[in-house]
């Protein structure tokens, strides 16, 4: 199964912000869409940076409250993994257990953003794998016996 198999059940919106929105403006987007992670565009469109909720956290608790009107930019991450289409779902796993992150922007050739895979697609399409394999093998040997 391909990171493409999960966009086309999902959809390819992916909730963004400019890098001066500020991390209110973040909070109301993610609790607005129940996401957990925004990705920061750059002036020209390009990907800037991440914000997930556990930067919100993080934010929160060094600055107080005086957080919420920062810049974005302040707390996301810069150097964001993006993956494209034609990975596998298991290679997304594997990133996503060994770098401890929940969320992966998915970009095309041009490296434009189109689409984002969360932790949860991830396990929902792999369940859904286990469990059509599941079915074949149990198909397959009643037809065998
Ligand atoms: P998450 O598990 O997605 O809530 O994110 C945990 C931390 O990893 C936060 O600091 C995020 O900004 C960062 N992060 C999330 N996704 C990515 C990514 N694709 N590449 C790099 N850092 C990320």
């Amino acid at each position: 199964m391909q990171v493409t198999d999960i966009l086309r059940a999902k959809g390819r919106d992916v909730m963004s912000l400019p890098a001066d929105a500020n991390i209110l403006d973040a909070v109301v987007l993610l609790a607005a869409k129940r996401i957990g992670a925004v990705v920061v565009k750059d002036t020209s469109g390009g990907i800037a940076g991440i914000l997930s909720e556990r930067d919100v956290i993080r934010a929160l608790a060094t600055e107080n409250v005086r957080a919420l009107v920062l810049p974005v930019a302040t707390y996301m991450t810069r150097a964001v993994a993006t993956c494209t289409e034609t990975d596998s779902v298991e290679a997304l796993m594997e990133m996503m257990t060994q770098r401890r992150f929940r969320h992966v922007p998915v970009v095309d050739d041009a490296s434009q953003l189109c689409g984002i895979v969360s932790i949860g697609d991830v396990v929902k399409a792999h369940v859904e794998e286990t469990t059509r394999e599941a079915s074949n093998l149990r198909e397959f040997i009643g037809a065998a016996g």
